[in-house]
């Protein structure tokens, strides 16, 4: 029987694209998906066949050049979250109290689509776009240990914010728990947007999550093709968010000036491509690629490693390089490394040299090639977005 779902995301990239073939697979089986949003991915969610609801949602300026993401840093993200989520809630529920959802799957970092359930008195589904949490794990343990500092629950910041989240939740008549240091515990379903391999202590993961792994859907479907398809061609983006990096891109030039790659380097919406000099010839530089179909040509992928990107040169079987600019990127490297798909690099020690050697070294590794092998294998044994329908459709029974 047909369905209504409600999705809720925060407006990134890295948090709407993973969930967008999840949507159009619901759609093609005939149910209705409604997708709470702000106006930047307005046009993406409508082409992935669900219906528009307008949530005004924007993200915070992030900081680009920080060390440490101390609670001190990330004050003004989390005060822009505190004034998103009560412009966002009474637009969430003042439709959908109208248009009723069977459930609501929220992007589990977007807190009004948690509230939004509980209010409505609807299901939730938690769609979880990077590492899984439940009791016994979180990446903030992992990323704790690099960086005490990072998520101490007795910062005054933090404790703040918590304090607050809590006032609101009592405002809009929802339950908050701040032992969650401002997230929500699992949901009844959670679908996991990686496959059960690349997760950290998966053994700890019950049957109320799912890891379907990635899917690209549509957006593997673009029409791309390098401009010189007899050479390699090697993939460079530093992602949609920490992406201020104008001497690292300047670096990547001198790196692959004249070499045997054709290069393709995302260099995001705010580095001007004025300020890296002559672009050379074998280069094409542009404020955003569509990823998944430059992907399909790749030999390497010189990534930040956000999990989307990491995930989405998995699924293609490309070799990642990982040049890592804050916590939770360091920790997918780090999976990268360990499971042998790839390589990090540690911002210090990067020079064109390194760049060059590492990414001829990576693209032309047996071993790695092997683990790439393995990996698909194990990502389309996932399922992808077709499970993740067939969960949500089990779900509500
Ligand atoms: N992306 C894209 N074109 C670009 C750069 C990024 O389509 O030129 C997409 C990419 O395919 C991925 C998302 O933006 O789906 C980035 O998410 P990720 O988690 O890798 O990193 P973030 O941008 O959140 O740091």
């Amino acid at each position: 029987m047909s369905k209504h779902f409600a999705f809720v995301s925060m407006s990134a990239h890295g948090h709407v694209n993973p969930t967008l073939p999840l949507v159009e697979e619901l759609v093609r089986r005939g149910h209705r998906v409604t997708y709470g949003v702000g106006p930047e991915f307005h046009a993406a969610v409508r082409e992935a066949g669900a219906r528009l609801l307008d949530t005004g949602s924007s993200m915070p300026d992030l900081p680009t050049d920080v060390a440490k993401f101390t609670p001190e840093v990330m004050r003004p993200m989390m005060e822009h979250r505190l004034r998103d989520l009560r412009a966002v809630f009474p637009v969430l529920r003042e439709h959908f109290e109208r248009d009723r959802p069977d459930a609501v799957c929220f992007d589990y970092g977007e807190m009004s689509g948690h509230m939004l359930a509980e209010k409505l008195g609807v299901p939730d589904v938690a769609l979880l776009p990077h590492f899984a949490a439940n009791e016994q794990f979180s990446l903030r343990d992992v990323v704790t240990k690099d960086d005490p500092d990072a998520f101490d629950s007795n910062n005054p910041v933090l404790r703040d914010f918590l304090v607050r989240m809590k006032e609101l939740a009592d405002e809009f008549g929802v339950t908050f728990d701040p032992a969650f240091l401002g997230q929500v515990p699992p949901s009844p379903l959670n679908l996991v947007f990686l496959p059960e391999r690349f997760q950290l202590r998966a053994e700890t993961f019950d049957d109320r999550f799912r890891f379907l792994g990635p899917s690209v859907g549509q957006r593997g479907e673009v029409d791309w093709k390098p401009r010189r398809p007899d050479a390699p061609l090697l993939f460079i983006s530093l992602g949609t968010v920490f992406n201020q990096r104008p001497e690292f891109f300047r670096t990547c030039i001198e790196a692959f000036r004249d070499g045997e790659w054709e290069v393709a380097m995302s260099i995001g919406g705010v580095v001007d491509v004025g300020d890296l000099g002559e672009i050379p010839e074998n280069f094409e530089v542009r404020s955003s690629f569509p990823q998944p179909a430059v992907l399909r040509h790749a030999s390497a992928f010189l990534t930040h490693t956000g999990m989307n990107s990491t995930m989405e040169t998995l699924y293609y079987g490309v070799p990642p390089i990982a040049v890592p600019q804050m916590p939770e990127q360091a920790a997918n490297a780090s999976r990268v490394e360990e499971l042998g798909l790839g390589k990090r690099l540690r911002a210090e020690e990067i020079s064109a040299e390194l760049l060059r050697s590492t990414v001829d070294e990576v693209a032309s590794d047996e071993g790695i090639r092997a683990n790439l092998v393995e990996m698909r294998e194990s990502i389309r044994s996932g399922g992808g977005a077709s499970a993740g329908a067939d969960a949500l459709e089990a779900f509500l029974g």
